[in-house]
């Protein structure tokens, strides 16, 4: 089962909130460095870790242009609208999830 449009929509949206909120905090991580006293190397770490969930937030939103968003990267299923709405970056339905957290 495929996705609606409304579904996707809904997906666009939240993808949308959370492209917006991880680059103010992005924003916010480079304030913090220029402050005397930072604590540079936390601020790093969260920094790099903030640059790579708006990399996957891009490549989510691409793959829901060109068709390919919630579909399993493994197995090929349709994931469950229903995770994806709680977990809009999931990129693996359950069962693959489950699987390779336990490898
Ligand atoms: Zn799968």
């Amino acid at each position: 089962m495929t996705l609606s449009d409304v579904q996707r929509q809904n997906i666009h949206q939240e993808l949308q909130a959370q492209l917006m909120w991880r680059t103010s905090q992005l924003d916010d991580l480079k304030a913090q460095m220029e402050y005397e006293g930072a604590d540079r190397q936390t601020a790093l770490a969260d920094l790099a870790a903030t640059d790579r969930i708006i990399a996957e937030i891009g490549q989510s939103l691409q793959r829901l242009a060109d068709g390919t968003y919630g579909v399993c990267l493994d197995c090929g299923a349709q994931v469950p609208f229903d995770r994806l709405k709680i977990r809009p970056l999931a990129r693996f339905c359950m069962t693959c999830q489950l699987r390779n957290e336990m490898r």
